[in-house]
């Protein structure tokens, strides 16, 4: 596919975290040249953020093949499979040498601009396939123009984060609040302490994130007494966060889960469902929160600090002048939409997939790792590792490879969401619909 497009220009890889860098080793192992664009100063930005935090999957899904491989050639000894690295464990365990293995492929402190085709507007049909990529990229100041055969584009959701407003937009005030508004998950017990200890601290949204930041509140909380928790979401439905428990095939994630559900009846927190933020404003006491709720209008007041995790949204503007089809709600790639839509299941795991599925009407392009999922929260590396073996081996024209793809995931054990008249959960009526057509299910079964 590609090749001599491909073997003139490399393969631009954009994105230096688990995904890129996989993609990046995986292109290497097939003998073709990867170039990776990453905009901060080291790989693993957005883990490096999170370093705190316990990852709930074990290093045996955290790692991918090829870059083991290529770790192993320069003396690297693999973790313990079956232990859970903090995010920052794997950083310095993993991703940081991978970088150093990766270096002279590496462009970093290079922020990705844009991606178009050399003098081509998204437009133009004749002879795209022929023409090369270009790749927009800032550093230090400057624009600088590459050229690339084919593109994978792995630069995650994580600086993107998904704002307090439950209609999707921000919050009226929220922007002019932003101080005293911290998006992810804070460390807590560590540098960010001071800013939480003794304060009263709202936490919005209802998945994974959430749990782990109320969590560590609650520790804090043991420690500084006056420290008050407030916990908002905008649904009513618990169960994704609360989670598969014993059932989920990731002890820690079912973990979490059972902790925040102990914490809840334990009476520390204070939860808000149906709580569906409009606006924020600072008052003498503190921030005023309203909100909509089925009771009508609603507020909270004395608030000294928010946390909102809400989740992600993929940046679309970097590939607006490419041929990319993406799904409608999720903004993923469109094919995989059904497969994990938390609309309809909340199962963490998807059936395998690669370079089928995400194939865009834009040859030589693909969306890969976290941003593949676009808002869909349930996104894991294991998924990631096995997306970019199937494109690099289809970019190496090793269809017979490209097309093997192959994948055990471990499952929530909440995959249930809505159930069906008759037929079981949704969830599992799509499984069976596209593995009906041959194509990949939700992993339900
Ligand atoms: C708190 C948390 C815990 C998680 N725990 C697990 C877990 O235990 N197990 C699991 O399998 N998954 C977990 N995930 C999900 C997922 O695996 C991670 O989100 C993972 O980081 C996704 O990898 P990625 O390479 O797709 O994206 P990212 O890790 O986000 O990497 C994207 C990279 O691209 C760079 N970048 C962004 N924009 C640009 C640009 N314009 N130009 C150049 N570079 C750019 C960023 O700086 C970053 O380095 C977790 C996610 C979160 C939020």
């Amino acid at each position: 596919m590609h090749s001599k497009l491909i073997q003139q220009y490399g393969v631009a890889v954009l994105g230096a975290g688990p995904i890129g860098l996989a993609a990046a080793a995986q292109l290497r192992a097939r003998g073709i040249r990867p170039t990776i664009f990453e905009a901060g100063e080291t790989v693993g930005q957005s883990f490096r953020e999170v370093a705190h935090v316990q990852l709930f999957s074990p290093w045996r899904y955290n790692m991918d093949g090829s870059a083991r491989a290529l770790l192993e050639q320069k003396g690297w000894q693999a973790p313990e499979l079956e232990a859970l690295p903090t995010a920052g464990e794997l950083l310095r365990d993993y991703l940081s040498p991978l970088g150093a293995a990766l270096a002279a492929d590496l462009q970093l402190n290079s922020r990705v601009l844009a991606v178009s085709r050399l003098n081509m507007d998204k437009i133009k049909s004749g002879e795209r396939e022929q023409t090369p990529f270009l790749i927009r990229v800032q550093r230090a100041g400057e624009i600088k123009t590459f050229l690339a055969g084919a593109v994978i584009d792995a630069t995650g959701t994580w600086a993107q984060p998904n704002p307090l407003g439950a209609n999707g937009l921000p919050a009226v005030g929220e922007v002019d609040l932003a101080a005293r508004i911290f998006y992810g998950i804070p460390d807590v017990a560590g540098r960010h302490r001071p800013r939480y200890a003794g304060k009263t601290v709202l936490v919005v949204g209802a998945g994974h994130s959430a749990a782990g930041a109320l969590l560590g509140l609650a520790d804090l909380a043991a420690t500084a007494p006056r420290t008050q928790l407030h916990w908002a979401t905008r649904g009513d439905n618990l169960r994704r966060v609360l989670g598969g428990g014993d059932a989920d095939q990731l002890p820690a994630r079912g973990a979490l889960g059972q902790r925040l559900q102990q914490l809840m009846t334990s009476q520390r927190l204070r939860l808000h469902s149906s709580f569906r933020i409009q606006s924020i404003e600072a008052a003498p006491d503190g921030l005023r929160v309203l909100a909509d709720t089925p009771e009508g209008a609603a507020e909270l007041r004395g608030i000294d600090e928010i946390i909102c995790a809400t989740g992600s949204r993929p940046d679309l503007a970097l590939t607006r002048e490419l041929r990319v089809r993406l799904d409608a709600w999720l903004e993923s790639a469109e094919v995989l939409a059904p497969l994990i839509d938390p609309n309809l299941h909340s199962c963490g795991t998807v059936r395998p997939h690669g370079h089928r599925e995400l194939t865009h009407p834009e040859p030589g392009f693909y969306i890969v790792g976290a941003k593949s999922y676009g808002r869909a929260p349930n996104f894991l590396m294991a998924t990631g590792y096995e997306q970019v073996r199937s494109i690099a081996a289809a970019l190496a024209g090793d269809m017979e490879a490209a097309d093997a793809v192959q994948l055990v995931l471990p499952e929530t054990g909440v995959c249930s969401a809505r159930p069906v008249v008759g037929t079981g959960s949704a969830c599992c009526v799509k499984d069976a619909q596209a593995r009906s057509v041959g194509k990949a299910g939700c992993g339900c079964s």
